[in-house]
């Protein structure tokens, strides 16, 4: 039996019938930019992540950096991020104009760890002529971009109180955990602002690009509203500053609401088919994700460590099991960093989960007969390393 990374087609048919009649009333209309679908998506999805505003914009890459904007990061800033994430998560950061400082993630949960937080900010900096400054560069250290890696929520109450004594904005990157909790609050709700992303495969995926902002700031919204479009409070009026094109359209938000009602079931159905992998994977040596005490993880990814990975993501390949790799190789080892001057050695915990990680099949719809074949698969792949070895 075959088993798929990820298949979206059940969930879409779940949501077909509103969103074939929600579409045809847009075609009806022929309005597809903003207008109520958008607004009452927005409406929805504040609710859903029991925030006070939320803004769609046009991907979660959008996302990040108008967040990062709107909460006041400028050019220049130096702001803290993981080596261990996706690169829009950083792509954001430089695109507002900052660099990113990484920090090194926690070994349980994959999210920025809050002691090495503390002490880069207690060590590399000082408070030069009232401006707290990065010591060797000089620069404004500015803003903080943890991630909920995974569906699992970052370590807030620790960070939120590093934040709020070294007065820095906090951009939470909470685009893999739409639905998660942290200490029973919502992923979304954490930071100056959040970004969400709903590219096709996230918990929440429209059927193209589609993101958005979320936020307990009236004045943070209004600005990320206006950065979306074009600097424009009125149209073709443009008071403050140029923005860009980063709109959310009609078609993605009438298909988000749609889903958005289904969301908590879907996620619920997920954790289903974590703890069905848990039971089965218990003994064999390999690291299970951890759910910590105070989080409520929603697993848009299952990752688990293994020695050999790549061997025994081999094994599965021809045995019809797909899998994933998130992410092969941390951010501070790519070309597109090699700037930042970094070297293997420097964040231990990324590059270990980056060598050992193995994302299984993960989607609401996956079956217990499927997780007991991708469970056999793995059985007889760990057990045929230990013959060779
Ligand atoms: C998907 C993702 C993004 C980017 O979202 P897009 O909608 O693809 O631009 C950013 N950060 C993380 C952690 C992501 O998983």
């Amino acid at each position: 039996m075959k088993v798929p990374f990820a298949d979206l087609r059940a969930m879409h048919e779940e949501v077909r019938g509103e969103i074939e009649a929600a579409w045809r009333g847009l075609v009806d209309r022929s309005a597809f930019i903003g207008g109520p679908a958008v607004a009452e998506f927005e409406r929805a999805f504040a609710e859903y992540c029991e925030v006070p505003h939320a803004v769609g914009v046009g991907s979660g890459t959008d996302a990040l950096r108008i967040a990062l904007q709107a909460v006041g990061i400028r050019a220049g800033d130096l702001v803290l991020t993981v080596p261990h994430t996706f690169i829009a998560t950083v792509e954001g950061i430089t695109q507002a104009g900052a660099s990113p400082v990484f920090i090194d993630i926690e070994a349980d949960s994959y999210t920025m760890d809050p002691v090495l937080v503390e002490e880069y900010l207690e060590r590399g900096c000082r408070l030069k002529d009232g401006v707290f400054v990065e010591r060797k560069s000089g620069r404004r250290v500015a803003g903080l971009v943890p991630v909920d890696l995974y569906g699992h929520p970052a370590d807030w109450d620790r960070l939120v109180a590093l934040a709020r004594k070294f007065e820095l904005k906090i951009v939470e990157d909470a685009c893999q955990a739409h639905g998660a909790r942290y200490r029973g609050a919502r992923c979304g709700t954490f930071g100056h602002a959040a970004a969400f992303s709903f590219y096709p495969g996230k918990n929440l995926g429209a059927m193209g690009e589609a993101g958005a902002i979320t936020t307990a700031d009236a004045a943070v919204a209004e600005r990320c509203r206006v950065l979306r479009d074009h600097g424009q409070q009125e149209r073709y009026i443009h008071i403050t500053g140029e923005g860009g094109n980063a709109r959310l359209d009609a078609l993605q938000a009438a298909v988000l609401s749609a889903k958005l009602q289904r969301l908590e079931a879907w996620n619920e159905a997920r954790r289903r088919v974590a703890a069905w992998y848990a039971s089965r994977l218990e003994g064999l040596g390999v690291t299970l994700p951890q759910e910590m005490p105070w989080a409520a993880h929603v697993y848009h990814l299952y990752v688990v460590l293994l020695d050999e990975r790549d061997r025994v993501r081999s094994a599965l390949d021809r045995a019809g099991v797909q899998t994933g790799l998130h992410y092969p190789v941390p951010l501070h080892l790519q070309g597109a960093y090699a700037s930042l001057g970094h070297r293997s050695g420097d964040f231990p915990v990324s590059e270990r989960v980056a060598n050992h990680g193995l994302s299984l099949p993960m989607f609401p719809h996956l079956t217990e007969t499927q997780v007991d074949t991708v469970v056999a698969v793995l059985r007889v792949a760990l057990a045929s390393g230990m013959v060779a070895r």
